[in-house]
């Protein structure tokens, strides 16, 4: 496996693998992987002969400074992490190699996917990782790009961005990846000191109590997301930003129809200060 910090030592290792006629995988990544970005790397390297992987913190997708300068950054074990999976390139580039000191980005505006949700409590979010998503997909113009499930909306905005403007990339998405517990991985659950990480739990519980509820006994979605928005005012450690059902593809709002089609549980909340989101499929088995 081997490393590249600029796009033209990147070029010249990718000219080579495309003159094999090799088939190329892309994952982004913001580094501290774990095995949800492991399991991307993997179903990459299963689709493809060549998989990229690239570790960038991108500044301007953060709302919250602070969220941005204490982002974990585990370069070492992210090496490691990635050769074990199966990456043939890491590309870790500087802020200046893709920003060229133009940290302005483009506002983007894909409707409700863009303006809702994740675009509402994180303003200029999508702004954000539109621009780096796009520096990436011209850096390494891959074959197929790999975006987990876990990022839901981002990865319905990504769909939108390479129908936009990547038609010939295919856009993989990939299962979410939980611990044992079921607190979905996220390179963020490291700062859950205490009874935060206990806490954290509730979110999962939430989603499997919407799937139970509103698919299994039929309940009304608003009766469900009533009572869990409730609950959550009771504890003092989450502070819930949303909790809905929704069409995982235009994240429009769903109250029917939900064993079928793209329904899915949506949930945000902060617990001990610590930003975390999840989801569910109600649509699957
Ligand atoms: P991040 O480093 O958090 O920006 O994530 C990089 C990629 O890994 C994104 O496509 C995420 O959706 C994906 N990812 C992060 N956590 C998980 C997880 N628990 N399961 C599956 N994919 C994940």
């Amino acid at each position: 496996m081997k490393r590249c910090q600029t796009k033209t030592q990147l070029d010249v290792l990718l000219a080579d693998a495309r003159k094999q006629g090799l088939r190329i995988g892309f994952v982004p990544t913001m580094g501290a992987l774990h095995s949800g970005h492991a399991s991307l790397i993997v179903r990459a390297k299963q689709a493809c002969d060549f998989v990229v992987l690239s570790i960038f913190v991108n500044p301007t997708q953060f709302n919250n400074s602070s969220d941005f300068e204490t982002y974990p950054s585990t370069i070492e074990h992210d090496m490691h992490v990635a050769s074990q999976a199966g990456a043939d390139l890491v590309f870790t580039p500087e802020v200046d190699e893709l920003y060229e000191g133009n940290l302005a980005v483009e506002p983007v505006d894909y409707g409700r996917l863009t303006a809702s949700y994740e675009g509402q409590m994180r303003k200029g979010h999508f702004d954000g990782v539109v621009a780096v998503v796009r520096k990436l997909f011209n850096a390494v113009n891959a074959d197929e790009a790999f975006f987990g499930e876990k990022d839901l909306q981002q990865l319905a905005v990504i769909r939108r961005l390479a129908k936009d403007e990547f038609p010939s990339l295919k856009v993989v998405g990939c299962p979410l990846i939980r611990e044992e517990d079921g607190l979905a991985m996220s390179s963020r659950n490291v700062r859950l000191v205490g009874d935060s990480r206990r806490q954290a739990l509730a979110l999962n519980g939430w989603l499997g109590r919407l799937k139970e509820e509103v698919v299994g006994q039929h309940r009304e979605v608003e009766a469900v997301l009533g009572a869990i928005e409730r609950e959550a005012g009771t504890l003092e450690t989450v502070e819930l930003e949303y909790v809905d059902v929704v069409d995982g593809q235009t994240f429009e709002p769903m109250r029917s129809g939900l064993d079928q089609g793209h329904s899915f549980a949506v949930i945000a909340a902060q617990v001990g200060g610590v930003r975390l989101i999840d989801n569910c499929c109600l649509s699957c088995s």
